[in-house]
């Protein structure tokens, strides 16, 4: 009986496949918004290079890790030495720059967390925010765009997921909610934990790329053409896996103890983190370690009153997907 209950509710649930796919395609850009992005950044590289031929600039963040949606601003980072110049200075002139280049809103916030300036382009219709050496981001943003080609259900459940948070407006950090970037982390460590596994551990494989960047050592298996079929012995839809996404966050992690770690392809415990106790203003109430600043917590903006928030969207959700005659919709409704 067990059986045949299970088939029923799997057949139920492959009937969301086709209205998820379609939520999925409607987020993906259009190939024009990728040439425009490129004729931007042009732009920019020439503006910069007359000042500093040095700087290299690099795109990152979802307009290059392949989890961006249509029409989303651009992320660049200015890579320099700076020597002795202080990175504000530095900020300033760049807006001074571009302002002097007809594009338009330039401003220059050197006292954000990450320092940046900010700018949109009149001839693209593009915003966009430049910060300096978070090379850092860069390389996760690699990180996760080689995740990506491994197996396509990355890519949707994440456009999925980052959709229905924007939705219900829990993607936004200075409220104390996840980014866009935890929540790409949470899918990665999602399927990592599929049994079969549909994303293998990229950290704890063959070592092919590596980089040291502000002493930190960023080192894993990039020939993911190599992965193509790695998923493939896994036959679990879309569908499936968004209900069960919802369902591990809503009732099955370990919220006081467990930390999810992409890096190893598994949990971790708190306490082996030290990460037990409330230091300064991370309160570790969610624990997402980040891939490569081991000791970074991106759970960390989460606080008391955050964190209720979120587990009760993960119930939402859960129930919808379990419940609702119609989830495509009502999962993604304005909260
Ligand atoms: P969105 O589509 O919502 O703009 P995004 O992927 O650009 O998504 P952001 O939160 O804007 O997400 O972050 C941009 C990039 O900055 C991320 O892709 C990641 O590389 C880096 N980043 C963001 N937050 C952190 C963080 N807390 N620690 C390390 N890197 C981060
Ligand atoms: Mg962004």
């Amino acid at each position: 009986r067990n059986v045949k209950r299970q088939t029923a509710c799997r057949n139920d649930i492959n009937r969301l496949n086709a209205p998820f796919l379609a939520v999925f395609e409607s987020l993906i850009p259009a190939d024009e918004e990728k040439v425009k992005q490129k004729q931007l950044l042009t732009v920019l590289e020439k503006l910069v290079g007359k000042e500093w031929p040095e700087a290299r600039l690099y795109l990152y963040g979802s307009c290059a890790n392949s989890f961006g949606f249509s029409k989303s601003d651009i992320d660049v980072c200015l890579a320099m030495d700076l020597g002795n110049v202080d990175k504000s200075e530095v900020l300033l002139k760049l807006a001074d720059i571009l302002q002097s280049d007809n594009l338009q809103n330039v401003q220059a916030l050197t006292r954000a967390r990450v320092p940046v300036v900010k700018l949109m382009d009149p001839v693209t219709g593009i915003s966009c925010d430049i910060c300096i050496n978070n090379v850092l981001a860069v390389v996760n943003t690699k990180l996760l765009h080689d995740y990506a080609r491994i197996d396509a259900r990355l890519r949707q459940l994440a456009f999925i997921v980052k959709h229905w948070a924007k939705s219900r407006g829990v993607n936004v950090t200075y409220q104390g909610t996840l980014s866009s970037y935890a929540y790409v982390l949470m899918c990665i460590h999602f399927l990592q934990q599929r049994r079969p596994a549909i994303l293998p551990c990229l950290q704890g494989m063959e070592i092919t790329y590596f980089a040291t960047i502000d002493n930190v050592e960023c080192a894993y298996f990039d020939q993911v053409e190599k992965l193509q079929n790695y998923g493939s012995r896994n036959g679990e839809s879309i569908a499936q896996l968004v209900w069960a996404f919802f369902h591990y966050w809503a009732y099955c992690h370990d919220y006081a103890s467990d930390v999810i770690s992409v890096r190893t392809g598994s949990t971790l415990s708190k306490r082996a983190k030290d990460w037990t106790r409330r230091v300064g203003n991370d309160r570790h109430l969610i624990c997402i370690e980040d891939p490569f600043e081991v000791s970074h917590d991106l759970g960390r903006v989460v606080d008391k009153y955050s964190i209720r928030v979120l587990r009760e969207e993960f119930e939402r959700a859960a129930e919808i997907m379990q419940h609702d005659p119609n989830p495509c919709v009502t999962l993604f409704e304005p909260y």
